[in-house]
């Protein structure tokens, strides 16, 4: 079988590569090892945790806010069979999703480990152990990443788990010790914490969410305490151990002493590497980073191979599904011949907590860093009719703009639907709008994108009208 295009992977990088493939009239193949297609995003990432998270949501607000709505609710319980069952539900239908659109645009797919014989012949070994050999002009790797480990903790993946099991629990954990206070730790910290877990963070760092604007960070620690969760930041993870249901995580605090806790689960959310493991590269002479393992790739994502491109986690950038869904149409649409275009400074980056945190462009400590003079607009939610009426009071909006000339250089936001929220801001950075631009535009009143534009009125001469 010959094809224009074969694709190893049907992660959102993988499958939306495989559709613009196809959209664009190339002869296209996709090959998953998994039973179903969607990768890491839609079987054990984003959408499984966003439906725990929305899920926990509406109980922890039945349980905490309603009465003050006016919503009294007797013998409210949570029945996390149901919980999870309608999470998976959620998930299958995702996946179906693809099977569906795979077959409206005629992509072949192959369920099997795809590996290189040669930069042209992929071999799918299926999990009956048969091979079928499949040839193309073009090959993407798509093949994503997995949960890093640490050297020194055994993952278990009973009581010591990574992101996949922390998604299938079938109870709620009394006391879960998380290693790692990133996107996955919170997120799914939050998950448990709503539904009553006691939740520890051990951060290796001095403050959550590292990579994100420090403001926010420290914004969504005081939201998270409040919920109930606990943090040791600047400490060093030294082991985890199991005995029975009870797991010792022991660390160091900054000053060096020695500290332990013990729980029932302890989740182990450091990061992720690339996944290459059976591709077969060395067949092909490529190799991958010592660090990460990722498949270095120039500016097309075409690897050292003539032909071999990679998108996704398993090349650099950041880990998120829609960097690789773009990466996927980018590729697809150099194949084709075309054009095509990614900024990556513009690709926002968000952590699903409540309320959720949102951010595109460069931080305060990134502009500090490189002497770009800015100015600052800040604007709090407590300021906001839409945010007093729906109970969402806490966090801000804070834009940074260019001292010069106004251009927006930063938008960071920690509020209500800031993970939807965010989408203004990208489109106006795309456009390179300055804070006045967003300012002098229309908001609908009440809504939560007021705080933006009042943001932006700060930024402009100090301009806001509600603080
Ligand atoms: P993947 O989605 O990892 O897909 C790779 C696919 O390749 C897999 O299906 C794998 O089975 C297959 N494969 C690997 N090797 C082979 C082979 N040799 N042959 C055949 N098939 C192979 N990102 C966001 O943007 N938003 C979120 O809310 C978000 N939430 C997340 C929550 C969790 C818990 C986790 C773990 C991740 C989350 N992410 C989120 C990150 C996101 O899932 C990844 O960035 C995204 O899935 C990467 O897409 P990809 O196509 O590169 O790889
Ligand atoms: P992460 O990089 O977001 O966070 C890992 C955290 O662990 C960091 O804060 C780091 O300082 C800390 N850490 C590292 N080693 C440590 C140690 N030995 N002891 C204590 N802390 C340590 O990684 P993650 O949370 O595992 O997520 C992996 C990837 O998945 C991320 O790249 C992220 O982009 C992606 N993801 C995205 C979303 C989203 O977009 N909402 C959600 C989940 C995951």
């Amino acid at each position: 079988m010959q094809y224009d295009v074969i694709v190893i992977g049907s992660g959102p990088g993988g499958y939306v590569a495989a559709i613009r493939c196809a959209q664009l009239g190339l002869k296209t193949a996709c090959i998953e090892k998994y039973a179903t297609f969607g990768g890491t995003c839609l079987n054990v990432g984003c959408i499984p945790s966003k439906a725990l998270l929305d899920s926990s949501e509406h109980y922890y607000n039945a349980a905490h806010t309603f009465k003050t709505h006016g919503i009294n609710l007797d013998n409210l319980k949570i029945d996390f069979t149901q919980m999870v069952k309608r999470k998976t539900e959620v998930v299958d239908q995702t996946t179906g999703g693809i099977s569906f659109l795979f077959k409206k645009n005629k992509i072949d797919s192959f369920q099997g480990i795809g590996s290189f014989k040669d930069k042209n012949t992929i071999s799918i070994k299926k999990t009956d152990g048969s091979v079928t050999e499949i040839t193309g002009k073009n090959i993407i790797i798509a093949t994503g990443s997995k949960p890093s480990a640490l050297p020194f903790i055994k993952t278990d993946k009973k009581r010591i788990i990574t992101s996949t099991e922390a998604l299938k629990l079938t109870e709620v954990p009394k006391h879960l010790i998380l290693i790692g206070g990133g996107v996955i730790g919170l997120e799914l910290g939050s998950v448990y914490a709503r539904l009553g877990s006691k939740v520890s963070v051990i951060e290796f760092m001095d403050s959550i969410i590292p990579t994100m604007d420090k403001s926010l960070g420290k914004e969504l620690q005081k939201v998270l305490q409040k919920l109930g969760m606990e943090f040791y930041l600047g400490h060093k993870v030294t082991g985890a151990t199991v005995k029975g249901k009870e797991v010792t995580v022991t660390f160091d605090d900054p000053k060096g002493e020695k500290k332990e806790l013990k729980g029932d689960y302890c989740l182990v959310a450091v990061g992720r590497v690339a996944y290459t493991d059976g591709l077969g590269l060395e067949n092909i002479g490529i190799t991958v980073e010592e660090r990460g393992r990722k498949i270095t790739v120039d500016n097309h994502l075409e690897t050292s191979v003539k032909g071999v491109y990679a998108i996704g986690d398993v090349v650099k950038g950041a880990m998120l599904a829609h960097k690789a869904e773009d990466e996927g149409t980018f590729v697809a649409e150099i194949i084709a011949g075309q054009k095509p275009h990614i900024d990556y400074n513009l690709i926002p980056g968000v952590v699903y907590t409540w309320p959720e945190v949102a951010a595109v462009g460069q931080t305060e400590e990134q502009l500090k860093e490189k002497g770009i003079k800015y100015k600052v607009g800040s604007f709090p939610f407590k300021a906001s009719g839409r945010a007093r009426a729906s109970m969402d009071t806490d966090g801000f909006v804070k834009v940074l703009a260019d001292a010069a000339t106004d251009e927006i250089l930063g938008v960071h936001m920690i509020g209500p639907r800031a993970a939807d929220m965010i989408a203004e801001a990208v489109v106006a950075m795309e456009y390179r709008a300055s804070a006045e631009d967003i300012a002098r535009i229309s908001h609908a009143h009440p809504t939560y994108t007021e705080a933006i534009r009042e943001a932006c009125l700060a930024a402009t001469e100090n301009r806001a009208i509600h603080i």
